[in-house]
């Protein structure tokens, strides 16, 4: 199968779904990332939207190796994202360059306005995807792909319906997320917990909901005439 994981930011994808991607790629699956925006506001150690950018990419693009995913930059700015026909083309251009069978995203309800935009483009573009009249520069899929929510930012707000045991793939999780240098100075500074400890204790928390040390949790997007393919979680 075609993975789709499309985030906000990066560092979105190793924080909700990395190990669902990681339990994907150890099943021989071909994974693909798509980032909304480039995180480029998010550091105060550079002086220009272009150098956060160029720094955030480069840190995605180390951290996609250990999924062994191609990766694809939408360029919107950060902290600003709009659902707009601009923005909409983008993702369904991201979608159907990577022909996914199931696409990761994040939730419409997250408080963070860029993650709650992303989630609500991929949904409303779902059913645009095999249209050949809908304004986009790669052509229509076939493909029917089930769509699932990760969880929002700290889990504020989501209850999962259907949990992934990443247990065993936990430390190479970890080992992604170190992969965005820039984002430890700047959690460090604004929040009270940092990155690998917000990791340690979400998926902690969501293992022990689900009897697994740790897990990921999600949520299956529904709409009439589509009813998303549980079984594909791995
Ligand atoms: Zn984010």
């Amino acid at each position: 199968m075609n993975i789709l994981a499309i985030g906000a930011h990066p560092d979105d994808i190793e924080v909700f779904c990395g190990g669902t991607l990681l339990k994907y790629k150890q099943q021989g699956h071909d994974i693909f990332i798509a980032l909304t925006t480039s995180g480029n506001i998010g550091s105060n150690e550079y002086d220009s939207r272009e150098e956060i950018a160029q720094v955030r990419e480069q840190e995605q693009l180390e951290a996609a190796k250990l999924f062994g995913a191609e990766v694809k930059f939408l360029r919107f700015d950060d902290q600003g994202l709009q659902d707009t026909p601009e923005t909409r083309r983008a993702v369904i251009n991201a979608i159907r360059w990577a022909n996914p069978d199931v696409i990761l995203v994040n939730y419409p309800q997250d408080p963070s306005t860029d993650h709650a935009v992303t989630g609500k483009i991929v949904s409303e573009v779902m059913l645009s995807i095999p249209g050949k009249l809908i304004p986009a520069d790669e052509p229509p899929i076939a493909k029917n792909p089930s769509l699932f929510y990760y969880a929002s930012a700290v889990g504020i707000g989501f209850e999962p319906e259907v949990y992934v045991d990443i247990t065993d793939v936990y430390e190479i999780k970890k080992e992604a997320l170190t992969m965005h240098k820039s984002q430890y100075a700047w959690m460090d500074v604004y929040q009270t917990h940092g990155l690998l400890d917000i990791l340690e204790i979400t998926d902690k928390f969501r293992g022990l909901q689900a009897g697994f040390v740790y897990a990921e949790g999600f949520r299956a997007f529904r709409i009439h005439g589509y009813m998303p393919n549980f079984k594909l979680l791995p």
